[in-house]
């Protein structure tokens, strides 16, 4: 499957659910940040799973056992040589960005001590920020903010100001699932290491429009969730750098972790068994391995060219509307458009805007302090995928001057 040109209307034949109705009308979906749709060609691959060779992995000697294993361990190499990592075993599978970030955390309870100082950006998902808290409380360590702009970006000079040799770890989003903001990782990485802090990038709104180069970037974790680029839910991975995942101890004890157990010691697998506790979501990783197959027949560059259109044509629409305001203006964007309407709350916009059929997200987006950095309870937003089109831009922006009129 190869796309020659960018076919919008032969790319949502993949997509069933862009057939269904929502409320009498065709289903418009912008929920792309919050996660994103399925082709048939990932829905196949579950089935085809369940279906033939349904068994667990890394332990039977029989047919299905090994077919299972083989295919687990093939997905784990797609995702290796998408986010080019050097090892397949630097790629640990989790039950997404979460878990992955948790896993870091906790291991880091035994290796920081008081006074140590922690960087997290101002526009985290509270994801990235609150097993972090938890790390602190365990440690003595402290929590210090990198703040942002105005316009949705991170304040560059105060990160400077910020980093010393206390600085252990920074965690930075690659893109703001809030904003849609494409942070500069590069500079962020390279500062870090120049006072011998580690890294860790939260690349779950990044990885469904940039493809990372884990190696290029030098970064030392990466992490990422597989429903947001076409994945199913519950699976996604941690990279880290071999000898960082090797000095961090295992997060979940149980089968699958160990070398050898014994009730005076247990020693523990080698990566990336140490942290993958219990039976693993098989389906989900085979199906990760193909979602990301799918999206690079499309091809990255393709994806963000389109999806920048889409941005493009939608921002503009949107500021011809009275009264609307738009949060984040970061020069380098993903589409995700965040905005509020003059005295009009986020939530009665977004039920009108489902009787129309159209699924946008409502609220703080898990991104609490960049709403209290606005001042604002939430905000609208419609986040755009490579399989959305300008008539579907229109209809939203069509059914919101509807709203308008109804609540204004
Ligand atoms: C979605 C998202 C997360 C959380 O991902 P889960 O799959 O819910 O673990 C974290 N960070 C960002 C930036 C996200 O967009």
């Amino acid at each position: 499957m190869t796309y020659k040109a960018f076919d919008v209307a032969k790319i949502r034949e993949d997509f069933p659910i862009l057939k269904r109705e929502v409320n009498n009308k065709p289903l418009v979906y912008f929920d792309n940040a919050a996660t994103s749709q399925t082709p048939q060609a990932v829905i196949d691959v579950i089935a085809d799973y369940y279906g033939n060779y349904n068994a667990n992995i890394h332990r039977g000697v029989h047919t299905l056992s090994q077919e299972a294993t083989d295919a687990y361990e093939v997905a784990r190499q797609k995702i290796q040589h998408h986010f080019n990592a050097q090892k397949a075993h630097e790629i640990i599978l989790t039950s997404g960005t979460t878990h992955s970030i948790n896993i870091v955390a906790s291991g880091y309870a035994t290796l920081l001590k008081a006074g140590d100082e922690l960087l997290v950006s101002a526009m985290e998902h509270h994801s990235n920020i609150v097993p972090w808290q938890m790390l602190c409380e365990k440690t003595g360590a402290q929590l210090k903010v990198i703040p942002m702009t105005e316009q949705g970006t991170l304040d560059k000079q105060a990160y400077a100001n910020l980093l010393s040799e206390k600085t252990q770890l920074v965690f930075v989003n690659h893109v703001s699932n809030a904003l849609g903001t494409v942070n500069p990782i590069e500079e962020i990485i390279e500062k870090a290491h120049a006072v011998g802090a580690k890294v860790l990038i939260d690349g779950a709104q990044a990885a469904p429009h940039i493809k990372a180069d884990v190696q290029a970037l030098d970064v030392d974790y990466y992490v990422t969730s597989a429903h947001k680029l076409c994945g199913p839910t519950g699976v996604g991975m941690l990279y880290g750098k071999e000898d960082l995942l090797n000095a961090l101890p295992p997060y979940q004890g149980g089968g699958e972790m160990i070398a050898e157990v014994t009730f005076e010691k247990t020693t523990y697998a080698d990566l990336p068994h140490k942290f993958e506790a219990g039976t693993p979501n098989i389906a989900g990783g085979i199906a990760f391995g193909a979602a990301l197959d799918y999206m690079n027949a499309i091809g990255f560059d393709a994806i963000a060219a389109y999806e920048q259109e889409l941005l493009d044509y939608a921002t503009t629409a949107l500021k011809k509307i009275v009264g609307v305001q738009i949060y984040g203006e970061a020069p380098q964007k993903t589409a995700v458009l965040s905005f509020n309407v003059q005295g009009i709350h986020p939530y009665d916009v977004g039920s009108i805007l489902d009787k129309f059929g159209i699924a946008v997200r409502t609220g703080h987006h898990c991104a609490q302090p960049i709403m209290d950095y606005y001042q604002i309870p939430g905000t609208i937003r419609a986040s755009f995928s490579f399989y959305n089109t300008t008539e579907e831009i229109d209809r939203m922006l069509a059914a919101l001057e509807r709203a308008l009129q109804m609540l204004q």
